[in-house]
């Protein structure tokens, strides 16, 4: 591919979302910091996705500094 800039070095921590387009397709690939990943058509629904972590996480990978036991994540959302 000719214009398009060699690549850089990808940013890295715990709080980098990813966004990878589909060549091809009109499908977003979000990639959460907790390396969860969905694919969406719209990229409000994959904004919201992510900046919702960890709601939606149906399969979150388990991470070493996550093994806490007994920990209850659970999240109260209040809607208004
Ligand atoms: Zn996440």
């Amino acid at each position: 591919m000719s214009g398009v800039p060699a690549r850089r070095s990808m940013l890295s921590g715990d709080r980098v979302n990813r966004i990878h387009w589909i060549p091809g397709t009109d499908q977003l690939r979000a990639v959460c910091h907790c390396s969860a990943e969905r694919d969406f058509e719209d990229p409000v629904q994959l904004w919201e996705w992510l900046l919702s972590h960890p709601d939606g996480h149906d399969t979150p990978p388990p991470t070493v500094r996550d093994v806490a036991p007994s920990s209850d994540r659970r999240q109260e959302v209040t809607i208004p």
